[in-house]
């Protein structure tokens, strides 16, 4: 109930143009009962042969209302449609803004592929709120107010039994199927996102599957959640079907009804045989209005799995939040780290303990350490993608959980070892960096980053995941990106982890040209080029074990020289 009525609320900028659809819905209705009344009324009373001026009411009713049922129905789907679509259009507006300061820490816990059904999919189908949940019913209120009073004006009896019929067809025929069918709609949506996810591995993970000979299993379970969806859309089918008899059966008991009660009154002449004609089929119009109720009840229920799969990730608490009142971005570029310590949620053990280490500005140095020493974890921290658990890391002498986030990530480039290119141009994943920029800056930084053979390749399509380039290119085109940002402090993430070492000693030598006069931070469990660096912070199980330049750590005989001897005897 919670979710539906937050649902509803996000709808309520719309509603008084819900309200004037579900009006004109409930007029294209009664109009369909004035249709077949004034029809009843007219061959009835055509059979008597009487003149033909005494059949014009019937003849102009029949007209007019079979002319403005068409023109009704047609300003009625137009409005609940146009509606729809601003509601559809609000949702995700918000949904977006709702998951943006999300991004990356929260939405982590989510697989991607589950991630893309709910924005796509999840939202799509809660275009059903207005025009499938909300309208229905209140349509349904109306036509059945209009038939109490039509039928009541003859008599109240009749009245009574088709007002019980209606709440048959319109409450209890939908409580029935909807609570037999309980579950059908969940299942189907869990179902559905099972197959995207996978289908999203399968697709990813086509090599991996074909060179473990695990393609036929992966298939295997894709055909089981078909046939599970399968099996629970035949029972939806069945139970719709079961509805619609239901609903058949509540109208014809209805017109039952109508000739036990009202035949009595025909024949002591209180009521003629054609307005009985009449009345019967105006009821029998009217049960159109019932028909829809059962698969708004359904839509609902698929409707609150959604919105509550849509709220379990707009609910989610932000990692970072901008501060109330940002600090001004400060002119200096060092880094200090001081005492930093930090847990991820879930886990027991601390990424980071007790790290306290200073960059100066314009200075170099390197974070070092074994695989799973919580190097990275330095960078996620200095871009703010997640707080700190304790300590602090200063930037020009401000603590960054008083800057803005966005204005400290616009002060570092970072260049990580996963460099993500965007499935578009080369050029738009060059923009990314630096928007304004003409081609003559793109090419200049494609230079700079040694790869001036892209020069004449800027619109073409980068490929998924940057797939039309080589590792090297990928890597040089984040080096390029790097370039054009022009932040003044330089990140290097495992930055050459992927390189040959001939494109590496030159991709290094790129970074240490573009990269001069400002603050860089490398971080790398490779210790090549060592000397390069100012200092080198070694990095152990989160904490700081050893720190000097990198004769100083090789006379020290301890962690460093320990890896430097392993690394260099394993390449020799
Ligand atoms: P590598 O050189 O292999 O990239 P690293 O030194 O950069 O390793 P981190 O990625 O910082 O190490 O990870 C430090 C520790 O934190 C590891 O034990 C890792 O398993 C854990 N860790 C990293 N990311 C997460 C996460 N999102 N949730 C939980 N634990 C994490």
């Amino acid at each position: 109930m919670k979710t539906f009525l937050r649902l509803a609320g996000l709808t309520r900028p719309f509603a008084w143009w819900m309200l004037l659809a579900a009006l004109i819905g409930f007029a294209t209705i009664g109009s369909g009962i004035g249709l077949l009344m004034t029809s009843a009324w007219l061959i009835s009373r055509a059979s008597l042969l009487p003149p033909i001026s005494a059949l014009q009411f019937g003849i102009v009713g029949v007209r007019v209302f079979g002319a403005s049922r068409g023109v009704l129905r047609y300003a009625e789907r137009l409005i609940s449609h146009d509606t729809t679509f601003k509601i559809l259009t609000r949702l995700r507006l918000w949904f977006y803004d709702a998951i943006e300061p999300l991004a990356p820490a929260r939405l982590a816990s989510f697989k991607s592929a589950d991630l893309l059904k709910r924005i796509t999919d999840d939202i799509q189908s809660l275009e059903n709120i207005y025009s499938r949940v909300l309208a229905p019913p209140l349509t349904a209120m109306l036509v059945t107010a209009l038939m109490l009073y039509l039928v009541g004006v003859w008599s109240p009896l009749a009245a009574l039994g088709v007002l019980a019929c209606q709440l048959l067809a319109g409450i209890g025929v939908p409580l029935i199927t909807v609570r037999a069918a309980k579950g059908t709609a969940r299942g189907i949506m869990a179902l559905q996102a099972e197959q995207q996810l996978l289908a999203v591995d399968m697709v990813q993970g086509l090599g991996e599957l074909h060179v473990f000979g695990m393609l036929g299993t992966h298939l295997d379970r894709m055909h089981e959640a078909e046939e599970k969806k399968l099996d629970l859309q035949k029972k939806s089918a069945f139970f719709e079907g079961l509805q619609e008899s239901l609903c058949g059966l509540a109208m014809n008991a209805a017109v039952i009804w109508i000739l036990w009660s009202m035949l009595p009154m025909v024949k002591i002449g209180t009521v003629s045989g054609i307005t009985l004609t009449a009345v019967i089929f105006g009821v029998i119009a009217s049960f159109e209005a019932f028909l829809p109720l059962t698969g708004s009840m359904q839509h609902l229920e698929a409707d609150i799995r959604a919105g509550e799969r849509l709220f379990e990730i707009i609910d989610a608490e932000a990692e970072v939040k901008a501060p109330d009142h940002p600090a001004p971005l400060p002119a200096g570029h060092d880094i200090e780290v001081n005492d930093l310590s930090f847990t991820y949620p879930g886990s027991t053990r601390p990424a980071i303990e007790g790290l306290s280490f200073i960059v100066p500005q314009g200075g170099r140095t390197a974070i070092v350490g074994p695989s799973g020493a919580g190097k990275s974890t330095i960078t996620s921290l200095l871009v703010r993608f997640w707080n700190p658990t304790g300590g602090s890391i200063c930037v020009g002498g401000s603590n960054i959980t008083a800057l803005d986030p966005e204005g400290v990530r616009r002060r570092i480039a970072v260049v990580s070892q996963r460099t993500y290119l965007f499935g578009q141009s080369i050029r738009d994943n060059l923009l990314l960096a630096a928007p304004g920029a003409g081609d003559q800056e793109l090419k200049a930084a494609l230079s700079a980053a040694g790869i001036a053979n892209l020069h004449d390749r800027l619109d073409d399509w980068a490929g998924q995941h940057g797939m039309n380039l080589s590792g090297g290119e990928r890597q040089r085109l984040a080096i390029a990106r790097m370039i054009l940002q022009d932040a003044p402090i330089i990140v290097l993430d495992e930055a050459t982890a992927n390189l040959d070492a001939v494109t590496e000693q030159a991709v290094l030598e790129t970074i240490d040209k573009v990269s001069a006069g400002k603050t860089l931070l490398a971080i790398t469990h490779r210790l090549q080029h060592m000397e390069r660096f100012d200092r080198i912070v070694v990095l152990n199980e989160g904490k700081a074990v050893e720190e000097g330049c990198h004769k100083e750590l090789l006379t020290l005989n301890g962690f460093y020289a320990g890896m430097w001897r392993l690394q260099h005897e394993t390449m020799l």
